[in-house]
């Protein structure tokens, strides 16, 4: 039995306060890992939206775009940027400026999805169409398999093994290739609250990656759990000192040019053939964002079983900084959406993991922190909806 049903100690793995508070300007609490909240009870988010929007001389940081390019770019015909790209809107954007108004010669690189939809593969098809080198990374799909069931119950995420690839793939093609820029779209951290140390400048540290990424446990963990060194290959960085060697430098285009993930939208159906799905993805009321993988809502639906932070509060928190919506529109889609469960490809994902509905959510359970959560019944209920907020709940 690889299920691990043992109640989970959230608040203390992943550093929570106790007492859940939202920020004062978006729906975002103070239950995101890493995230920090000022006197005001304002986020480090949304402080970072205004200073973006206020005092970023981005007149300044295009000369540094252009300075970064004429640094990188290669007269002999070979590669000069590396741009992770699924297809989305976000790294196809990246991809299409740095080719088309930067004269760059970027190689696209995509890590393959663990269920792959069919708006995802037409997106990325039509990408490449728009006149892209481009590499497509797919690993044993047995070993992914057994790494999703091992996530999800292990670690409360089956989404861990495409975050393992999605950031070492671009690495090792980096290596590979000879190439010294990797420009990744925005830094999550800083845009959506997080680590603040990368505020102010472009790069990412390579050393930060584990701590990052993979929730403090890095691929080589699940080695205790019978997966080889030889499966787990495709998944790890490359070896550190030729990471060095090559001077690898990972940056951000989100320091460079002004990010705004709807307009990046409106960017890529204009220029990359990029078509929003028919439908409103579950969990939230958008539909063109993270559309590539059939086991994402289960990402972001744990999300809101750990940290009360649901698909709908991630998309209003951003777009009430990029002043989409107001803060009340905000909440309101998030009760309207945020608990919503992933049923579309619920029965895919059972049978990709192998277990039954009910061990799904017994797995489930055991990630429900107390401080979050309350059982009415038999049903589940959040202690602090935003939409409650001082009501003395
Ligand atoms: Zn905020």
């Amino acid at each position: 039995m690889f299920l691990n049903l043992e109640s989970k100690n959230v608040a203390e793995r992943y550093g929570l306060p106790l007492q859940v508070r939202f920020c004062k300007l978006c729906t975002v609490s103070n239950q995101r890992p890493r995230i920090s909240f000022d006197d005001e009870g304002i986020c480090s988010a949304c402080r970072y939206a205004v200073y973006k929007r206020e005092q970023v001389s981005w007149t300044a940081r295009e000369r540094e775009l252009q300075a970064l390019c004429n640094r990188h770019r290669k007269s002999d015909g070979s590669y000069d940027v590396i741009v992770p790209c699924s297809g989305g809107k976000d790294g196809s954007y990246v991809a299409h400026q740095l080719k088309y108004h930067y004269g760059m010669n970027p190689l696209c690189v995509t890590w393959a999805p663990l269920l792959p939809t069919e708006i995802g593969r037409s997106n990325l098809d039509a990408f490449i169409a728009a006149g892209f080198n481009h590499v497509l990374g797919t690993p044993n799909p047995i070993v992914t398999r057994r790494l999703t069931q091992l996530s999800f119950a292990h670690m409360g995420d089956p989404f861990q093994p495409f975050i393992y690839g999605q950031a070492n793939f671009p690495l090792h093609m980096a290596v590979k290739h000879n190439v010294q820029l990797i420009m990744y779209g925005e830094n999550g951290e800083v845009e959506y609250g997080g680590d603040m140390k990368n505020a102010f400048r472009p790069t990412r540290d390579i050393a930060d990656h584990d701590k990052h990424y993979f929730s403090g446990l890095p691929p080589d963990f699940w080695a205790e759990h019978g997966v080889s060194l030889a499966d787990m290959y495709p998944f790890m960085a490359p070896k550190y000192q030729s990471i060095i060697d090559n001077r690898t430098e990972i940056h951000f285009f989100g320091y460079y040019k002004f990010w705004d993930p709807q307009e990046n939208f409106y960017y890529c159906v204009e220029n990359t053939g990029f078509s929003p799905n028919t439908e409103r993805s579950e969990g939230t009321y958008s539909k063109y964002a993270s559309l590539d993988d059939r086991i994402d809502g289960f990402h972001y639906y744990l999300g809101l079983i750990k940290f009360g932070i649901g698909r709908a509060t991630s998309d209003t928190a951003h777009e009430i900084r990029d002043h989409k919506i107001t803060r009340d529109e905000g909440i309101a889609l998030v009760r309207r959406y945020d608990g919503e469960f992933p049923q579309r490809h619920f029965r895919d994902f059972l049978e990709y993991c192998d277990i039954s509905e009910e061990e799904f959510h017994a797995v489930v359970d055991s990630w429900r922190a107390d401080h979050i959560w309350r059982k009415d019944g038999a049903r589940w209920m959040l202690r602090h909806p935003i939409w409650e907020e001082g009501a003395g709940a």
